[in-house]
């Protein structure tokens, strides 16, 4: 038999410091476990300005983004990676917009947080970044391959 075989999406998800500060990693790991995403990836670290050039690449030109770099770095951020269906989009529709005050409630940026500069959370905003990003926070061996007898393949 044919047995069709699809890549899994995977996203990454960042806490940053201020959504640390603010104790808020279990909430958000539990939102994208309570939907059905799988954790595949999780590490904890106070990134560095050049790991945060090479993340924020496109963003250089920007009047906000010495401000951007000098928060992103200033305390450990949880580095995640989430795997499952339309990972990618979904999770940034969990994230909510740029802006939280442009977030609805029920989003993760629309629940938490009221300013751009702390909207607490940083998710790939595309599959070709998802991929950069993943490839620049991670080894190739600290994803994890394992499976979740609830997390069978469902089309
Ligand atoms: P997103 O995080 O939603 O993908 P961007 O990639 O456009 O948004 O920007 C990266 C981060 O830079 C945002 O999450 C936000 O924290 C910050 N940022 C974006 N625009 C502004 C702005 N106009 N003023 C201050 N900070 C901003
Ligand atoms: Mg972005």
């Amino acid at each position: 038999a044919l047995i069709e075989k699809r890549k899994v999406e995977q996203t990454f998800i960042m806490i940053k410091p201020d959504g640390v500060a603010r104790g808020l990693i279990a909430e958000i790991i539990k939102r994208f476990e309570q939907r059905g995403y799988k954790l595949v990836g999780l590490k904890m670290l106070v990134p560095s300005e050049s790991l945060l050039s090479a993340h924020y690449g496109d963003l250089k030109d920007k009047p906000f983004y010495p401000g951007l770099v000098k928060h992103i770095s200033s305390g450990p951020v949880v580095a995640m990676v989430w795997e499952g269906k339309a990972v990618v989009s979904q999770g940034r529709q969990m994230l909510g917009e740029t802006d939280p005050l442009k977030s609805k409630p029920g989003s993760i940026r629309g629940d938490f947080s009221i300013d751009l500069g702390r909207n607490i959370i940083h998710g790939s905003d595309s599959i070709e970044s998802a991929e950069q990003e993943i490839a620049l926070w991670f080894t190739k061996d600290e994803i994890v391959n394992y499976t979740l007898p609830s997390h069978s393949q469902v089309f």
